[in-house]
């Protein structure tokens, strides 16, 4: 694992994002507490030492979980970040006191506000409510090391919230090497990188979409360096970017966090030949690859419907590249089914991605009405 000087910590180049532990049941729930603790383990022995996790993730369940896990280790062994998100509509001193009882410590070395987006920006800029100022305060306390924020906004908006306010020592941004064009993160680094802001990146291979191109992108990055993993390509785009700090994976399985770790052994951006075959294998993908969806899961707790919205997605996204409609059945009876949404557009609001969420459900509901008809038909 290689380190990247930040103050006065050094911080493994790549992070430990706590959103992705293994559940106890499908689609949701508590964390499997044994599983979870050996995929936790397997990355701080592998010189993992910064955690990322947030109020929100897991209703909770990721912070306690950590609170758990962390508590037996000297606490200046990692470094724990975690993040205040203002739609949870609780007062940000409450919040903060439950997440320090949680993650069973006295400090955070990093705290963020979350979810900056042009939906929420005004709601972080709110004079009155001086989230900031409180944040401010904690750190003069010795309670939070360093103050940052997460960010899904537009480089524009992301401008109007830095000329209010540029005091932050990091921001966590979506960066990967498709959404360096296709949703702008390049304008929102350079834009950072201007102010004087170190980058933390999330999303570093688009949800896990980026270790499962179709076969002709995945052709052609085989083709120029048979023996890399394709997560390999996305960690390796991120390390020619001078400005990044750490990279946050939010790792399932001790199989991930291994080959994860491997890549990070050494610094090792892409050659330039490299990123040409990396520029034509992410043009390749993006006119094949559907809805952009990274199971980020935040719209699932919005859905009066009670949707599972990425499992839906992922069954539209795999008749999409694999034009079988079985699967999208299949994924159909295993939860509600798209033609149970509602229309409200509730679930808009909090898409990272800016999915046309309602619209994906339509375009199920009636490929899966299609799929039914001839069925019925057959009397099966
Ligand atoms: S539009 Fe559909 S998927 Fe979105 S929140 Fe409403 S019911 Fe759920
Ligand atoms: S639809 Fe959007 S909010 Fe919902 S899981 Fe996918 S990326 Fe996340």
């Amino acid at each position: 694992m290689y380190y990247k000087k930040f103050h006065d910590l050094s911080l493994s180049a790549l992070g430990f994002g706590a959103l992705r532990f293994p559940l106890e049941g499908e689609g949701g729930g508590r964390i499997h507490r044994a599983e979870a603790r050996k995929v936790l383990d397997c990355a701080l022995d592998l010189g993992i030492n910064y955690i990322d996790t947030a109020y929100t993730y897991n209703d909770g369940d990721s912070e306690r979980f950590l609170g758990e896990a962390l508590a037996g280790r000297p606490r200046d062994s990692y470094c724990l970040a975690t993040k205040f998100y203002a739609v949870s509509g609780k007062p940000v001193e409450e919040v903060f006191e439950e997440q320090l009882r949680r993650c069973r410590t006295d400090y955070f070395d990093v705290y963020m506000l979350h979810g900056l987006d042009e939906n929420y920006i005004s709601d972080y800029m709110d004079e009155g409510k001086d989230y900031i100022g409180y944040l401010q305060r904690q750190k003069e306390a010795g309670r939070i090391r360093c103050i940052g924020f997460s960010s899904h906004a537009n480089p524009r908006t992301l401008e109007r919230f830095l000329s209010w306010n540029d005091r932050f020592d990091m921001a966590l941004i979506q960066l990967n090497y498709l959404d360096w064009t296709m949703l702008d993160a390049r304008g929102q680094y350079e834009l950072l990188t201007r102010r004087g802001i170190p980058v933390w990146v999330m999303e570093p291979l688009k949800g896990g979409r980026l270790s499962q191109l179709s076969p002709e992108a995945a052709a052609i990055l085989k083709e120029a360096a048979p023996e890399r993993s394709l997560s390999s390509w996305g960690f390796r785009f991120l390390m020619g970017l001078p400005n990044v700090k750490v990279v946050l994976s939010g790792m399932s399985t001790t199989e991930q966090v291994t080959e994860n770790a491997e890549t990070f052994r050494r610094e090792d951006p892409l050659n330039e030949k490299e990123q040409a075959a990396l520029r034509r294998a992410a043009s390749v993908f993006m006119e094949q690859m559907g809805v952009p969806c990274s199971s980020c899961r935040y719209c699932c707790s919005a859905c009066p419907a009670g949707l599972d919205i990425p499992l839906l997605i992922k069954g539209y996204n795999e008749y999409r590249v694999s034009g079988e409609t079985w699967r999208v059945v299949d994924y159909e009876r295993r939860e509600r089914g798209a033609e149970a949404c509602l229309r409200c557009g509730a679930c808009l609001k909090r898409c990272p991605q800016k999915i046309d969420i309602p619209g994906t459900m339509a375009r199920l509901a009636a490929l899966e009405a299609e799929q039914a008809c001839p069925q019925e038909q057959k009397g099966v």
